[in-house]
C-alpha cells in the first residue's frame, strides 16, 4: 500500500522534528501532495492516524494540500497548470513540457507545543 509508506515517511520527519524541539506535542502536519503523486488522500490521513495511535505523536492530525500540476513549455518558457485532460500550453499551444511540480510529497508545516511548566 503506497499510502502506508508515505505516512511511515511522513511520521519519521514529524518525530525528528519533535524530538530535535523537545516538544511535548504535535499538532497539525501540512503536507503538499501532487495531484500527479497518485496518493488517497484519505488512506493517507487513515494511515498516519493509524501508525500515530499509541505513539509520541498520538494527537497530530494531518492537513492535506493539493498541489496543482504545474509544467513549463520547452518552446516559449510560459508555466502553465497541467490538467489530466489537456496539457498543451496556455500560450502557445505546444504539448512539449517539462513537469515543475505536481507530483511531489512534501512537509510545509509541522506545529510543535511544549508545555511550559517543567
Ligand atoms: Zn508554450
Amino acid at each position: 500500500m503506497h499510502e502506508l509508506g508515505i505516512a511511515t515517511q511522513i511520521v519519521g520527519v514529524v518525530t525528528r522534528v519533535k524530538e530535535e524541539n523537545s516538544a511535548d506535542r504535535v499538532g497539525l502536519v501540512t503536507v503538499d501532495i501532487g495531484l500527479l503523486a497518485g496518493i488517497d488522500r484519505e488512506s493517507l490521513e487513515f494511515c498516519f492516524e493509524a501508525i500515530t495511535k499509541g505513539t509520541a505523536l498520538e494527537g497530530a492530525s494531518l492537513r492535506i494540500e493539493e498541489v496543482k500540476p504545474v509544467g513549463k513549455c520547452r518552446k516559449c518558457g510560459e508555466e502553465y497548470e497541467v490538467r489530466p485532460d489537456d496539457f498543451t500550453c496556455s500560450a502557445c499551444g505546444s504539448t512539449d513540457f517539462d513537469m515543475i511540480t505536481g507530483s511531489e510529497i512534501s512537509i510545509r508545516e509541522v506545529e510543535i507545543e511544549s508545555d511550559e511548566e517543567g
